[in-house]
């Protein structure tokens, strides 16, 4: 199972058969031999939930940033006021 995987990340064009090994081109869609789907449909699922993880941090970032520069306003305000 993880060597196919390992076949798929190193030789771009070629797709393996996770299940009996046999060798596709990148657009085979089933496995000849035992009819397995060779399309990643998970991995484009699992995306999903990452770009609005990702899309959370951004924003919490952004926040984190804005109030960080107003809290150096402040300090500058307060030191300049002495
Ligand atoms: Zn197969």
């Amino acid at each position: 199972m993880n060597m196919a995987e390992n076949n798929m990340t190193e030789e771009k064009n070629i797709k393996v058969c996770p299940v009996c090994g046999l060798e596709y081109s990148e657009k085979a869609e089933f496995c000849k031999k035992c009819e397995t789907v060779l399309i990643d449909k998970p991995k484009s699922e699992a995306k999903v939930p990452t770009d609005y993880k990702r899309l959370f941090l951004m924003v919490l970032y952004t926040f984190l940033f804005i109030g960080f520069i107003m809290a150096l306003y402040y300090i500058l305000g307060w030191m300049m006021a002495r």
